[in-house]
């Protein structure tokens, strides 16, 4: 191992010092980005720099998957092993990339090239099975040839987008990515310029008329929340834009982000305006490394404008926004946790109360929304709530994306109004089922969602349809499965995720995660024990009600499901 070069690392931190713990999880990106990992004399030094003790830092570092505090390979190969590439072969690839570099999961191959992971879902379930490269490339990868992934050849196919709407989706459609120009000739930052125009207590009338929830999975009123947010007269308030898209199964931010980057910053520019704030950050996963150079493009353009800084198109409107890049954590999706990760802390839940409408980042009054609530945001403001209501159900207006994917023709994102039916999205625009096979059963909302049978293919997609049928639309997931594919495997995959996703704030996760994951290995290994039924289940309500977020509350939601659906299959080895 060549000695530590601190050189480098000083000047970075120079750049950084004066705004101390919140500069943290960035300059461990750039301290990794220097020399491969994060070393120990890196460590003592961004510490020093930052006002953090080593101990604690070392934490934050071990928190973060994306982040390493010992060498590693001069690549580092993550091959997805979540539900759809594990029934698309992500299992046969993982094996035959260890083959090939000689290394185990989790170790790095015997001439230093390669380190190879298993990865949680990297938001291509329509390329299953996927692999990311390095930091920067992804790759679809056929099963059986994996050199594509050592050879450089490899690729990912273009998103199929498509849909009965498109509000949302207008120009992602092209497969380009819409810059500025492009976006201000469809229309792109009216919107914004009508809200510099109006009070703030008008732009969050109109949204809270227009009905928009929150499409993040709790379905919170937006208006509502905006309103709160206003209503506290903090004079340094924060607005957050959530893309820290990493439900297993959901992809629709990452392509809004990728083709549609100025809708999700006029959006956020929108909702900054009317609960007066004037900084703000955009939360990107470190997995969408394309995204987050479509994000970053986009808003040097929307400095360059003018729609950012002080004074916004002499509105006396001040906004600056920040991206800031994950490094791992699935839980930095729940909006406290995501706060705790951009303050420079491990990325663990808050007790709520207090809300962040209230008391969010650094303490102050935020709102959090996610990337595909705020890119409705522009079009309620510019056509009207009336307009936007014309689509959907009255209790479940406007537009909706769906992602599928798994055994289906055409998986991609879908934007349809609320109160499309199943059916329609799964046989009338996805294709229906590949090689001729009957449908098994649909994971609807994500990993934290639930599965449907074919008897629930004509259930209209809105809230209050799926609530009353014991389905959550959670992120807007429709994975399918067909036949003959054991649900015992996919329920394992979920078990597994959820014990490697859970941060360990709370026991009831802590250990009812890992509990129930250790049930499902055996049930998926066919060595059903008697009992194992009731012990899932007591493990799975005890999680629902005891754990402290949504994760732990959630994590037995597609095993409860499964167990009401086909109880069978937790009694016999055989479906
Ligand atoms: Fe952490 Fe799980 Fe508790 Fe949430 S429920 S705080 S993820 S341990």
């Amino acid at each position: 191992m060549p000695d530590f070069d601190p050189q480098p690392l000083l000047s970075l931190l120079a750049g950084h010092a004066q705004l101390g713990r919140s500069d943290l999880l960035p300059v461990l990106q750039e301290t990794q980005e220097l020399y491969g990992y994060i070393p120990e004399d890196a460590a003592v030094e961004i510490g020093r720099a930052l006002g953090v003790p080593l101990a604690d830092l070392s934490g934050v570092i071990d928190f973060y998957t994306l982040l390493y505090r010992d060498p590693v390979g001069d690549q580092i190969i993550r091959v997805c092993t979540d539900p759809a590439c594990a029934i698309a072969g992500g299992e046969a690839v993982l094996t035959g990339v260890c083959q090939l570099a000689g290394a185990s999961p989790g170790e790095s191959s015997p001439d230093g090239r390669y380190t190879i992971e298993r990865s949680t879902c990297l938001g291509l379930c329509q390329h299953a099975p996927a692999v990311m490269i390095g930091s920067d490339r992804t790759i679809q990868v056929d099963p059986l040839n994996i050199d594509p992934v050592f050879d450089r050849r490899g690729k990912l196919p273009q998103d199929t987008v498509a849909g009965d709407l498109d509000i949302l989706t207008a120009n992602c459609r092209s497969g380009a990515v819409t810059g500025i120009d492009t976006y201000l000739t469809s229309g792109g930052y009216r919107a914004y310029r009508k809200a510099l125009s109006l009070a703030p207590g008008e732009i969050i009338n109109m949204i809270r008329s227009s009905g928009l929830v929150g499409r993040g999975g709790a379905a919170f009123p937006t208006g509502q929340k905006w309103q709160s947010c206003a209503d506290t007269g903090a004079v340094r308030k924060y607005v957050i834009c959530n893309a820290d898209e990493s439900e297993p199964g959901t992809f629709k931010d990452r392509i809004l982000m990728e083709r549609d980057p100025h809708r999700v910053i006029e959006g956020t520019l929108i909702a900054a305006r009317a609960i007066g704030a004037s900084l703000g950050y955009i939360y990107i996963r470190g997995e969408y490394p394309s995204a987050l150079r479509s994000m970053a493009a986009a808003l040097h353009e929307a400095r360059q404008a003018g729609y950012l800084g002080a004074n916004v198109l002499n509105s006396r409107f001040d906004i600056e926004l920040e991206i800031r890049t994950g490094a791992g954590a699935y839980i930095c999706g729940e909006e406290t946790a995501l706060f705790e990760s951009i303050e420079g802390f491990r990325g663990m839940p808050r007790i709520k109360p207090p809300f962040p409408t209230t008391s969010g980042l650094f303490g102050k009054p935020t709102v959090i929304n996610n990337v595909e609530t705020l890119c409705n945001v522009p079009f309620i403001l510019e056509f009207g709530p009336d307009a936007y209501r014309r689509f959907g159900t009255d209790r479940s207006p406007g537009s909706k994306l769906f992602c599928l994917s798994g055994d289906i023709l055409r998986p991609g994102l879908y934007e349809v109004p609320f109160g499309t039916p199943i059916r329609r999205l799964i046989y009338g625009m996805a294709g229906g089922i590949t090689g001729d096979r009957e449908l098994g059963g649909v994971l609807v909302g994500g990993a934290a969602g639930a599965f449907a049978t074919r008897d629930h293919l004509d259930i209209p997609l809105t809230f209050e349809d799926l609530a009353e049928s014991g389905l959550p639309l959670g992120s807007g997931v429709l994975m399918v499965f067909n036949d003959q594919r054991d649900i015992r495997q996919v329920l394992l995959v979920l078990g597994r995720f959820f014990a490697h996703e859970s941060c360990g704030k709370c026991y009831p996760c802590q250990l009812g995660t890992h509990r129930q994951h250790e049930i499902l290995a055996r049930i998926a290994a066919g060595e059903t024990r008697s009992g194992d039924m009731e012990a899932l289940k007591d493990v799975g309500w005890t999680m629902s009600d005891a754990s402290i977020c949504g994760l732990g509350q959630t994590a037995a939601t597609a095993v409860l499901s499964a167990i009401e659906r086909w109880p069978e299959i937790f009694y016999s080895q055989t479906r």
